[in-house]
């Protein structure tokens, strides 16, 4: 079966009804963007940069930041690259942040302290502009919840390109906070695109620890998290922005065909599920997700959720 999708690469995220879906691919090293491009990723739509820090001894210099972006980028030449600045959170967390937190103090999230610390913010984005990758690449921050930090971040990245003599990317955003969807209108005016991470965004949404198995993808189809999506694409389509969906979610048999019907048209996906979601938007119809999912916005329940889709769309292979 592998092999067989595998040899559908050349075909177009193309649903049945011919819809036409991007999809591109969450990575983090050379080896995952090779892998993801073999398999036909319209490049990288999340590009998670604190992995190689997560043992670090404090923040990363410049020329930390740069070695580990160069052999990425320099795989991805020519294509679409969304980078997002270091997230790091409870589930990833360095020695020099985890050192001097009280016992059992949780983070959260990593933003506000890369505000507290623009000089390391600064590092990152000059070493991005510096590396560059063409006019594909973009910048993105992770766990926003306010537009407070976006003006923020946009300074330090308008700062470090004139230092640099060059021009800034593209600043957007990830929606994964309830707090962001809750301000998504005055978000969406301070940000060149947007892009859901349904991974906190579910786990948050309905008071889940992201670590617990029970917080897996298929929990996104349910309907308070689907109003939230909703409203982030209504907002996106209001304002004219790019919106993404990064989460794995979006690889998720039954989330997909919602996701899909919600109004999501790129989605990022890991480089190993590439080909069966681009298999299992081929054999989808678009009339028919759009119809299934404004009837699961009204519903209360995931399982009512997962029993309208069983019945109404065809079965996963
Ligand atoms: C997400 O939260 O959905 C996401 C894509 O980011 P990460 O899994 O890295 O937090
Ligand atoms: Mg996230």
């Amino acid at each position: 079966r592998r092999e067989r999708l595998a040899a559908e690469r050349h075909l177009p995220a193309r649903t049945a009804d011919g819809h036409r879906v991007t999809l591109r691919a969450n990575v983090a090293t050379p080896g995952e963007v090779r892998s993801a491009l073999q398999a036909g990723a319209d490049g990288v739509g999340l590009l998670r940069t604190e992995l190689p820090f997560l043992d670090a001894p404090q923040w990363p210099t410049r020329a930390q930041h740069a070695a580990a972006l160069r052999p990425v980028l320099a795989a991805l030449a020519g294509q679409h690259v969304t980078v997002r600045t270091l997230d790091f959170a409870d589930d990833k967390l360095p020695p020099f942040l985890a050192g001097d937190r009280p016992p059992g103090a949780r983070l959260g999230r990593g933003l506000p302290l890369m505000l507290a610390r623009p000089d390391a913010f600064a590092e990152q984005f000059a070493a991005l502009l510096a590396a560059g990758a063409g006019d594909g690449l973009r910048i993105m921050i992770p766990m926003v919840a306010d537009v407070g930090e976006v003006r923020a971040c946009r300074a330090l990245l308008e700062q470090a390109a004139a230092e640099l003599g060059v021009p800034a990317p593209p600043l957007g955003i990830m929606i994964e906070l309830p707090e962001a969807v809750g301000r998504i209108g005055a978000l969406a005016r301070e940000a060149a695109f947007l892009s859901l991470g349904t991974n906190d965004l579910t786990s948050r949404v309905l008071g889940l620890d992201r670590r617990d198995p029970a917080a897996g993808p298929a929990r996104t189809a349910h309907p308070a998290v689907l109003r939230a999506v909703a409203g982030v694409v209504a907002a996106a389509r209001s304002h004219h922005l790019p919106l993404s969906v990064c989460g794995d979610a979006a690889a998720h048999p039954l989330v997909l065909p919602l996701l899909l019907g919600l109004g999501c048209d790129t989605l990022s996906v890991a480089p190993a599920a590439l080909d069966e979601v681009r298999a299992a938007v081929r054999r989808l119809d678009h009339a028919a997700c759009r119809a299934v999912a404004a009837d699961a916005l009204v519903l209360e329940t995931e399982e009512e959720v997962h029993h309208l889709v069983g019945r109404r769309l065809p079965a996963p292979p």
